[in-house]
Formats: C-alpha cells, structure tokens, sequence
C-alpha cells in the first residue's frame, strides 16, 4: 500500500523495492548541504512514518535534526508523541524550518536552536535553551555529524580532522555531560555511530576514527548511567541516502553507484532506521544498554 504521494506507508512497506536504486545522479553540494535539493529527495518519513504513542511526553533534544536521519528521528519522535528541540548549522535553515513545521502538526513542542557545535560555549547554551523550552530533557540524541572525504593521510590537514574530531567526538561529550544535569532516571541517550567504526574505508580515515570512539563512549557511558538509572546506546547506519554524502562524504562517481553494494541493492532512506531509535528511546527498551544496532541493507557488518 502506498501513501498519497507515492511513499510507500512505514507498516506497509516491501523491502528492496520500496526506493530508489543506483544509478543516482551527480549532485554535488557544498557542505552541510540541504535535503531538499537532493535528487531524489530523500523520505524522513513525512508521509510514511505512522506513530503509535511510543514516547508520550517525552523531551528529546537531536542533533543534525535538519536533514537526513536527525530529521528523520525528530518526524518519528513526534508522531510518537514527543516534543522536540533541534540543532542544526545556520545555513540548514531552509531544511529545519520544515522539520519545525511538521513537529508542530502534530501538536508537539518544537525548538529549533542553531548554532555550531564544535564550540563548548555553544553546547552547553544548546542543552540549556533545550532543556527550558522543553521543560526537561529526557532523550538526548548525538547525530550531528562531519564526514568530508579524503583519499591521502598526505593531504588531511589538521584543520579538517580537528574539524571532524570537535565535530562527532568533543561535541558529543560536551553535550552528553552538559544534559546530565537534566536527564532524570528513565532518560535515554542514543548516539549515531556508523559502519565506518568496523569496516573503515581507505578515504575516511578521521571520519571513521571518531565513529570508532562513538561506539566506545557509548559503551564506557552506559556502565556509568545505569546506576543513574539512564540508558545509553547508539544505532550504526549503513549507507543511508542523505546529503551527508553528496557535500563531501563522497567522491561523486561513488554518489551514482550508492548503496549497489548493499545486499538489497539500494541506500537506506532515513526513514527506514527511525524505528531504531524510537525502540531505543523507548521505556520498552528498559533492560538495553551499552548496544550498537546496525542497519545496513543486509551486509551484516555486525
Ligand atoms: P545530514 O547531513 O543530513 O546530517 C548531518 C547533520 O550534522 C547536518 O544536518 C548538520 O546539521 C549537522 N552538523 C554537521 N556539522 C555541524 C556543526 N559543526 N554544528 C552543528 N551541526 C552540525 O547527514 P546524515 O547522514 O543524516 O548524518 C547524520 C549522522 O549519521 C551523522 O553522524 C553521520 O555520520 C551518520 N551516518 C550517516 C550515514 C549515511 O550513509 N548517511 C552512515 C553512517 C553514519
Ligand atoms: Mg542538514
């Protein structure tokens, strides 16, 4: 069955033939790039996602909820009934006022607080705003992410891997213990890893680095939070169909061909892992911590 515009319905969908395949057009953006000049745009689930009160008055706080799989969580969360504050760069505000719009369609709370990352000042300002405008915080989600590939350790400066390090690892900790002084017991915090962690290809040497230490911060943190009662977990994407990848993730011959190495032939679309999370944020999950779920079309990279 499909939705109006031709999306398949998230409890209807088949698997390899629900989207679209490779060959992909070039499209080469500057980065952080914006969702909505992708072609094809990608699904976060506008049409698709159908929630069933999974998060009932929960406060989530996403990063990178613009665009890609951030955006694709902040659209599940709130059809599960979550308010949400989002994070993003100034130049995603196109992407994020749209994200903004369908959060409060659904009479959910929606913040949207922009501003870089790599600055420690910021983060603590970001989880601060979140937290008063949400009334709480009890969902924390370190997505924001920079992969900017490089084909030669020769030629990756330090400015780049200082960029890619402040970025998915020095944010994520300067967030993460900004918002401990919110997370109440039942809190959940999920971060995004990646199959880079376990299978680093050769032109993402500082990328894949960083999402190795997202899987052991995860995994470190959530010995430490379960006395605190908090759960702390991450979801590591395959390859996933969002702008990260034609703003410099990846040389552009390898756009046309994303995702063909996947066993189901095709990229995932955001909103195919937003259940992961919703599973992971939700109180179903109780006993669920320190794991990395992997989503990545079949290759069972874990
Ligand atoms: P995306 O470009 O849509 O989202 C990444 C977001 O990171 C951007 O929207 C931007 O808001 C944010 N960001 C980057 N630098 C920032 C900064 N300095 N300050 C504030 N925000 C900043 O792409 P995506 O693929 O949805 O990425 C989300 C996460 O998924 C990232 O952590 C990425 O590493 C991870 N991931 C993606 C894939 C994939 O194939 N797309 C695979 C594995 C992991
Ligand atoms: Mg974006």
């Amino acid at each position: 069955m499909q939705s109006k515009n031709g999306i398949p319905d998230s409890r209807n969908r088949t698997h390899s033939d629900a989207y679209p395949s490779p060959p992909f057009e070039h499209q080469k953006q500057p980065f952080p790039g914006l969702a909505k000049n992708m072609i094809p745009v990608p699904d976060h689930g506008e049409t698709s996602y159908k929630g069933s009160d999974r998060l009932i008055g929960r406060k989530a706080l996403i990063t990178g909820g613009d665009s890609g799989i951030g955006r694709a969580v902040a659209i599940a969360f709130a059809r599960e009934g979550a308010d949400v504050a989002i994070n993003y760069l100034p130049e995603e505000e196109e992407d994020a006022v749209e994200v903004i719009a369908l959060i409060r369609a659904e009479g959910c709370k929606a913040v949207a607080i922009p501003g870089d990352i790599r600055n420690e000042a910021f983060c603590q300002q970001l989880v601060t705003q979140a937290a008063q405008e949400l009334g709480g915080l009890d969902l924390l989600i370190n997505n924001a992410g920079r992969q900017q590939f490089c084909e030669s350790i020769k030629d990756l400066t330090t400015e780049a891997f200082d960029a890619t390090f402040k970025t998915n690892v020095y944010a994520m900790f300067w967030i993460t213990k900004a918002a401990l002084s919110y997370l109440p017991r039942g809190a959940a915090i999920i971060n995004t890893a990646s199959v880079q962690a376990y299978l680093p290809s050769d032109n993402l040497l500082d990328y894949s680095q960083t999402k190795a230490a997202i899987v052991a911060f995860t995994k470190s943190l959530a010995k430490q939070l379960a006395p605190e009662g908090i759960r702390v977990n991450a979801v590591a994407p395959g390859p996933y169909w969002t702008v990260l990848q034609c703003s410099g993730g990846q040389p552009q011959e390898k756009i046309e061909k994303f995702g063909a190495s996947a066993p189901l032939g095709r990229p995932g679309q955001p909103a195919e892992i937003a259940s992961l999370y919703v599973t992971f944020a939700s109180p179903e999950s109780s006993f669920t911590s320190g794991q990395v779920w992997c989503s990545d079309g079949g290759t069972g990279t874990l």
